[in-house]
């Protein structure tokens, strides 16, 4: 056994462009790949010419590509998919979770990472903090993490339910002793979707969203066990946005995602994580937890090796 006590948290940022990230000014998400690792890939699915939608979209094919092996995933790119990936390490064909409806999930199947790791040791504490309240009610985030702090950005407002997840999150972090945490901020998106990703509400948005981020990495920091725990850090993006706003599609912009891994106090000199995928961060985070992926469950994910 290690001396030191693993533990990794996942912060999930909504429609994150990632060209965006690198030309808008975001100090904590910076230096957390500048002294980490990360990469962007494409995500495998999605359809041309996709309205912008936030509803239950039509199912549409994603076109094979060379290398696909003929696999061809139905789902639209949009955060239904991405979030379920992220969680599950599986692909939509796979969860099920095509569009923002959640008609066919197979969460029972296919549970989230933190499901997962309570599972395989069940005395880790795993918690989440999200404002898509969708992912409760379907069960991507499912009823066996030990804490799920929910709540509905579409009652709340998109940027006052990130201040609210960010500050539940940070006082968690403070105050109790959890191993795995996933953290989801989604006002990027909102904003994306009315406005587009280049414009000054979009910068304010990352803005915060970085600011949130550096409190909860303050949090980390700052606890009495520090000295004795190794934390790692992921962030990373359901899907992209076309540049008037909206998602759903093929387009380069829709598809790119990225991943961010950082060991604190470690420096990995901001190398590539070559073309780490949404289906990555559950199995790198069970990895970090010392849960063995079991290739029973089928998952499309590895574990990322910064
Ligand atoms: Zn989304």
């Amino acid at each position: 056994m290690s001396a030191f006590s693993s533990k990794v948290l996942v912060i999930g940022m909504d429609g994150l462009r990632f060209d965006r990230l690198i030309a808008l000014d975001a100090p904590v998400l910076a230096g957390l790949m500048s002294s980490g690792a990360y990469g962007t890939s494409k995500l495998p699915y999605g359809e041309a010419g996709t309205p912008r939608t936030e509803s239950p979209g039509e199912v549409v094919p994603k076109t094979p590509e060379p290398g696909d092996g003929g696999r061809v995933i139905r789902s639209r790119t949009d955060s239904g998919p991405g979030w379920s990936s992220i969680a599950t390490g599986a692909w939509p064909d796979k969860h099920g979770v095509v569009d923002n409806g959640f008609a066919s999930a197979q969460f029972a199947k296919y549970p989230d990472f933190l499901t997962r790791a309570k599972t395989a040791r069940p005395h880790l504490t795993t918690s989440a903090f999200f404002s898509w309240a969708a992912l409760a009610e379907h069960g991507a985030f499912g009823p066996s993490i030990d804490r799920r702090f929910v709540l509905d950005g579409y009652a709340v407002g998109w940027a006052e339910a990130d201040a609210q997840v960010a500050d539940a999150a940070e006082r968690h972090l403070s105050e109790d002793d959890p191993d795995a945490v996933f953290v989801y901020l989604g006002d990027t998106d909102e904003v994306a979707h009315d406005l587009g990703p280049h414009c000054p509400e979009y910068a304010a948005a990352l803005k915060a969203q970085d600011a949130y981020l550096g409190r909860l990495l303050d949090a980390i920091r700052a606890r009495p066990a520090y000295p004795g725990e190794r934390w790692t850090v992921l962030v990373t993006t359901d899907h992209g946005h076309v540049d008037e706003g909206g998602h759903g599609g093929t387009t380069d912009e829709e598809r790119t995602v990225f991943v961010i891994v950082n060991r604190l106090g470690e420096d990995l000199g901001g190398r590539s994580l070559g073309a780490p995928r949404l289906v990555d961060v559950g199995p790198t985070a069970l990895a970090v937890l010392g849960v063995a992926l079991d290739p029973a469950w089928d998952l499309d994910g590895v574990p990322l090796e910064p």
